[in-house]
C-alpha cells in the first residue's frame, strides 16, 4: 500500500495532526508509526491492579491547561464527552523547607482514564471511521530515512522531539538536509525526568492534589493520582528534578528514594505496596521555537511541543494542527 502521508510518533501531536488533516483532506491515506507498545507517548500511563480495582496512573504529563481559544474548544469537547475532568486551580508549593498553597492558577485538567486515553480515543475513532485509510501501527520503530521513504509518501512527518527525528534524518546518505538546517535542529535538546509511582493501603496524606517542589535536588513535582483520577485511589506519583535524572539511570532503589523524599515533604509515614519507575530520556525540551513546525523541501516535517510555544500538551496539539493546515494547502491543494 502506498501512503500519502507517513507520521513517525503516536502521541498527542500525531493525533491532532491526523485529525486535522483528515478533516481537511478526507481522501488521504495516512500511516502512523510508533515504536512504543501503547499509544500516547509522553502522555504515559501504567495500569495498577489495586485491591479497589484497576487504576490508570499518569506517569508522564501531570495535567493539561488550555490558554488558546482553539485548544479551549477542544478541551470543552473532551469535557462534554467525559474524557477530561476539571481537576484543580490551586496546587501546593514546597520551597525549600517552606510549604504553601499556591495562589489560584489556570484550571488543570486531568483524564478519568489517564491522559493517554485522549490519544487512544483519537486512534480508535480513526480506525472505526476510516478503516484501511488511516492506519496506526505500534511497536514499529523507524530506524532509517530509507525505511521511511519506502512508504512512498508525499510528506514524512516527525511528531516527536527533534532529537528523535534527527536520529532518523541523520541516517540518510548523502545527507538530506543542509549543514545549516542540521545546525539549527541540533540546538533542540531535551532534558530527562524520572517518574516514580507508589500505591499504599490508604490515603494518609492531606488533600494537596499536587505540589511543585522547588529548590530540591531530588524532586520537582508530587501528585496525588487518586485525586487527579477522581477515584480516590491511594497512589502517589513523583517527578524527579532534571539534575537527579541526569545523574541517575533507572536502578533498584531509585523509585523508593524518590517516593521517600515525597513522603518526607508531606510529613507522612506510609509503606508503599506497589512501586514503579520510568525514565523519560527526552521529557522536556530546553529550547523551543516560535515557528509552529519545521518543514523542508524534501517532504520532511517536524512538529510537537518544541514548536510554537512553551513545552506542554497544548503546544504539541496546536503544532500538529498547524502543520496539517500547511500540508493540506501546500502538498494536497
Ligand atoms: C514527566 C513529564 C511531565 C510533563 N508534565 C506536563 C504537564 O504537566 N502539562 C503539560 O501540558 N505537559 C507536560 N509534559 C509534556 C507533554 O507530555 C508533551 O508536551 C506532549 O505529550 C508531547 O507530545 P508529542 O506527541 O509531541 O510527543 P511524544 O508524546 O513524545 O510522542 C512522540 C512519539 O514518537 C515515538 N517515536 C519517536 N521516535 C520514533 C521512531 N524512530 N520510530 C517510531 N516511533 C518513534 C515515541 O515512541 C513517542 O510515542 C510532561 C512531560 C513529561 C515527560
Amino acid at each position: 500500500m502506498v501512503y500519502d502521508v507517513v507520521v513517525v510518533g503516536g502521541g498527542i501531536t500525531a493525533a491532532s495532526f491526523v485529525s486535522r488533516l483528515n478533516a481537511l483532506k478526507p481522501e488521504l491515506k495516512i500511516l502512523v508509526l510508533d515504536k512504543a507498545m501503547r499509544p500516547g507517548g509522553r502522555l504515559g500511563a501504567r495500569t495498577l491492579d489495586l485491591s479497589t480495582g484497576v487504576h490508570e496512573v499518569d506517569i508522564g504529563a501531570a495535567y493539561l491547561t488550555a490558554s488558546s481559544e482553539e485548544f479551549r474548544t477542544q478541551v470543552a469537547q473532551w469535557l462534554s464527552r467525559g474524557l477530561l475532568r476539571e481537576w484543580t486551580e490551586s496546587l501546593w508549593v514546597f520551597d525549600g523547607a517552606k510549604r504553601s498553597e499556591s495562589a489560584k492558577g489556570p484550571m488543570r485538567y486531568a483524564a478519568k482514564d489517564g491522559l493517554r486515553s485522549l490519544v487512544a480515543d483519537y486512534f480508535s475513532k480513526f480506525a472505526a471511521d476510516s478503516p484501511g485509510r488511516i492506519e496506526y501501527r505500534l511497536q514499529t520503530a523507524i530506524k532509517s530515512l530509507d525505511a521511511l521513504e519506502g512508504f512512498g509518501a508525499q510528506a514524512m512527518v516527525f511528531a516527536c522531539p527533534v532529537q528523535q527525528a534527527l536520529r532518523v534524518i541523520d541516517t540518510a546518505q548523502p545527507p538530506r538536509i543542509s549543514h545549516q538546517q542540521r545546525a539549527e535542529l541540533e540546538q533542540f535538546k531535551s532534558k530527562p525526568v524520572i517518574a516514580a509511582w507508589a500505591s499504599f493501603a490508604e490515603v494518609s496524606w492531606p488533600d494537596f492534589r499536587a505540589a511543585f517542589v522547588n529548590q530540591n535536588k531530588t524532586l520537582s513535582l508530587i501528585a496525588d493520582d487518586g485525586s487527579r483520577r477522581g477515584d480516590g485511589a491511594p497512589v502517589l506519583v513523583v517527578h524527579s528534578s532534571h539534575e537527579f535524572a541526569e545523574e541517575h539511570q533507572i536502578a533498584e532503589g531509585t523509585a523508593l528514594e524518590l517516593i521517600g523524599e515525597a513522603l518526607k515533604l508531606l510529613d507522612v509515614r506510609a509503606e508503599p505496596i506497589i512501586i514503579g519507575q520510568h525514565r523519560w530520556g527526552l521529557a522536556q525540551p530546553s529550547t523551543t521555537s516560535d515557528s509552529p513546525f519545521w518543514f523542508d523541501d524534501h517532504r520532511l516535517a517536524i512538529c510537537g511541543d518544541e514548536w510554537g510555544g512553551p513545552s506542554k500538551v497544548e503546544t504539541a496539539w496546536l503544532s500538529g494542527a498547524r502543520l496539517a493546515d500547511f500540508i493540506a494547502q501546500s502538498k494536497f491543494a
